[in-house]
């Protein structure tokens, strides 16, 4: 057991390449590759030098295996992954190629030259494979229309079901560890895409969406309005007198505030509503399929619940100034403006009416009507 154990430690390959780099599964082929080679070449060197008597091909073995050992320590002590893929398919190719010259049609050991392109293709990349492929094969093709037609013919025996099931089961594997990689290549993308769409539609500091993402979606949902002939409200908030928050407890307190105020707000708007950052110590909520009436009483409650809230490290009250206003299905159908035209026109009314809640002493709701 200890044995075995110590023998995989000495061919695992060191290495620090992340999962979606490709070079770590490079490394998982070749080791696996290079073990194989290794159990492989020992043990006909035994059964060639202890059973069948045959030295000669005992010692080619012992070629092998050394050869393959030599490539698995440079691969490990190096970690050129690239030149350790070139040497371990040039050593395959050449055992390949002895064996071609050798074999002479006996015991299907020409089924081996399969495994060439799945590995090649994996170790070496596109177009150095193609290369190489297209060498071995017309070398191939050209040896046996010179040599093949000399040859006697030969039975299936127990060795050439040994040749094509060791070769089979080699070729699966690599093209097993093929669409592995290329399955978790498609996780790893899928998983790139979900951070990229999140880094770009959310704000930093608050993580509510940011500006970018609400005129996006505001636009759709005006489009979608228009459509379904249903009202779209927004309420635009901007926190009282913040600055005096920064001035008075330092720009700290003042980003931790923002962060809890988001997530006041974060808890009081509706599954539906869209909630967002629209800039500084503004937010945004769109609010789908909204009457006036509704939205006045939910904008009231963000500021009644924000109102009555201690903020951590803030010795005062934190007061909101909310305007609402309304697109209704008959001002979007009369005015025949354009989605994106009713969309500012939409927020320019929502602007003043938090204006109006500010010069109307602050922390309030302002209700526009047009
Ligand atoms: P008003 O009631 O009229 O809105 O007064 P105000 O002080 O809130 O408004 P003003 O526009 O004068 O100042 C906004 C302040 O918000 C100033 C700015 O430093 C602060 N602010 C904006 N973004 C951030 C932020 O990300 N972090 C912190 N700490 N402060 C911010
Ligand atoms: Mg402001
Ligand atoms: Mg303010």
């Amino acid at each position: 057991m200890d044995a075995i154990k110590s023998y995989l430690s000495w061919w695992v390959i060191p290495h620090q390449f992340e999962p979606e780099d490709l070079r770590y599964r490079q490394v998982q082929l070749l080791q696996a590759v290079l073990a194989f080679l290794q159990v492989y070449f020992v043990f006909f060197v035994l059964l060639n030098s202890l059973v069948l008597l045959l030295f000669d091909m005992a010692l080619v073995d012992l070629v092998a295996a050394v050869l393959v050992t030599a490539v698995q320590r440079y691969t490990k002590s190096t970690l050129n992954i690239r030149l350790a893929g070139q040497l371990t398919v040039g050593l395959i190719i050449s055992f390949l190629l002895v064996y071609l010259h050798v074999a002479e049609g006996r015991n299907y050991s020409y089924y081996w030259l399969t495994i060439v392109p799945s590995l090649s293709f994996f170790l070496l990349g596109g177009r150095q494979a193609i290369y190489i492929n297209l060498l071995f094969f017309s070398y191939v093709i050209g040896f046996l229309l010179w040599r093949a037609p000399e040859w006697s013919e030969h039975s299936f025996n127990l060795a050439s079901l040994f040749n094509i099931t060791l070769a089979t089961t080699f070729l699966v594997m690599t093209i097993r560890h093929h669409e592995r990689t290329r399955a978790a290549a498609q996780i790893i993308l899928e998983d790139k895409n979900k951070q990229l769409t999140l880094l770009a539609t959310t704000d930093r500091l608050t993580e509510l969406y940011n500006r970018s993402h609400l005129d996006h979606m505001l636009g759709h949902l005006v489009s979608q309005a228009k459509r379904q002939q249903q009202p779209l409200a927004v309420i635009m908030i901007d926190a009282d007198l913040f600055k005096l928050i920064n001035d008075e407890f330092g720009h700290l307190v003042g980003d931790q505030a923002l962060i809890e105020l988001a997530k006041l707000l974060r808890n009081n708007v509706r599954e539906a509503d869209i909630l967002g950052r629209w800039g500084g110590e503004e937010f945004l909520i769109i609010c789908p399929q909204t009457n006036s009436k509704e939205v006045a009483e939910l904008a009231e409650r963000i500021r009644v619940n924000v109102g009555n809230h201690s903020f951590t490290n803030l010795q005062l009250n934190l007061t909101l100034s909310l305007g609402t206003a309304v697109l209704t299905p008959e001002l979007a159908a009369a005015s025949g403006k354009s989605t994106s035209a009713l969309a500012v026109e939409l927020i320019q009314h929502a602007d003043n009416a938090l204006y109006k809640a500010k010069h109307g002493g602050r922390n309030c709701v302002v209700s526009s009507s047009y």
